[in-house]
């Protein structure tokens, strides 16, 4: 039998499209489902850190992961000063495939991806670890990922206000700009302190390499909850070590976020708990009303592994992306040199 293997490929306007169709609430309720429906099945994975290239600029890593039926990977990178390029801080792609053939099924954009399945992730972890539903949110870095994440919290868990700061005011303007057109309470502050005093959900995300302390325990109110999203790399952290140490702390995956989250500054034994656990109900995400607790999320393959298995099935539903061929079609697949001779062999398949 001759096979043309083919493979899917969603750019970055499919996945508008994806989101424009079904609503962004909708898209980020479907994402959070996937995303607890693989974390509650944590031992169908076969699970590894990720891989990364460190240089002084940033850092580009690969993310696999498999549930012995699907093997996904994800590349990103991440450079804080590319903003100053014109380019993104985060840039990613991903790829999926069947583990009984390797033929990748879906090449997808993971940028906007990115951004909508932390956000999701955000949200799920939320709903396990606030203390009641959260009003107010500060967000502490208003860049690429802040709306996602703003409008996830607003969406998702019904926030209504919102404390912006970043060290660059027109960031937090456009940010400002977004949040008020969609009806939200949004005060400027002048200081992170400011905005993080009143609020019930801390979210961190900003991109610096360095160790950097935000804000002190002192500054939170009790049974406050931190997503702290930006400390994500060795040598990047957003939180002081007297907020981890006052706090119940949850993780994606442990082993990873020891090398890359904000408890690389803590001892190697401080006690952490992955968010599985929380997930599937062995363990509570908060022990009380007054407990600060913090998701200390540097971004786990298991997210983009759901996200990807997510815009297969609505790429196959709206009958959307290009194909492209990606290996060569052969009567013969032990031909491989005759593929080099073959005047026409970039077959290009109709969906
Ligand atoms: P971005 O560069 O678009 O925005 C970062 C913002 O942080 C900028 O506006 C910058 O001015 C601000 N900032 C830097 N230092 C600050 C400080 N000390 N106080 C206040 N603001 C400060 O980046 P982005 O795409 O929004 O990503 C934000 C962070 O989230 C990055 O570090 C990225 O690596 C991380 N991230 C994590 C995950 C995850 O799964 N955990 C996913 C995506 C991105």
């Amino acid at each position: 039998m001759h096979t043309v293997p083919h493979t899917r490929l969603l750019e970055t306007h499919h996945i508008a499209e994806l989101v424009a169709r079904r609503g962004f609430r909708t898209v980020l309720n479907t994402l959070v489902d996937a995303i607890a429906h693989d974390y509650r099945r944590w031992s169908a994975f076969d699970k590894s850190s990720r891989m990364a290239c460190h240089s002084v600029a940033g850092v580009i890593e690969l993310m696999p992961i498999s549930d012995g039926d699907w093997f996904s990977v994800k590349y990103v990178n991440g450079h804080p000063g590319n903003p100053k390029q014109g380019l993104p801080t985060v840039m990613a792609l991903g790829a999926l495939a069947p583990v009984h053939t390797g033929v990748p099924v879906l090449l997808s954009e993971l940028t906007l991806s990115t951004a909508l399945r932390t956000a999701a992730t955000s949200v799920l972890a939320a709903r396990a670890m606030v203390a009641a539903p959260p009003v107010c949110m500060a967000v502490i870095g208003n860049g690429a990922q802040s709306e996602f994440q703003a409008l996830a919290f607003a969406g998702l868990m019904g926030v209504q206000q919102f404390r912006l700061f970043d060290v660059d005011p027109e960031a937090s303007l456009r940010l400002a700009r977004r949040l008020k057109t969609e009806g939200l309470q949004v005060s400027l502050c002048h200081s992170v302190d400011e905005a993080v005093q009143e609020a019930d959900v801390i979210t961190t995300l900003t991109a610096d390499k360095c160790k950097a302390q935000l804000f002190t325990a002192q500054a939170v109110r009790p049974g406050a909850y931190i997503n702290a999203v930006g400390g994500d790399c060795p040598g990047k952290t957003e939180l002081h070590p007297d907020v981890l140490a006052a706090a119940r702390v949850v993780v994606e995956y442990e082993p990873q976020t020891r090398v890359e989250g904000d408890i690389q500054q803590m001892p190697a034994d401080f006690p952490v708990t992955e968010l599985w656990r929380v997930l599937s109900g062995q363990v509570p995400g908060r022990q009380h009303p007054d407990q600060i607790t913090v998701f200390d999320s540097v971004g786990f393959a298991l997210e983009d592994f759901s996200t990807l298995r997510t815009w297969w099935q609505m790429a196959q539903e709206d009958n959307l992306g290009h194909w492209v061929s990606l290996a060569p079609s052969s009567a013969n697949p032990k031909d491989l040199y005759g593929c080099l001779h073959a005047a026409h062999n970039g077959v290009v398949h109709a969906a």
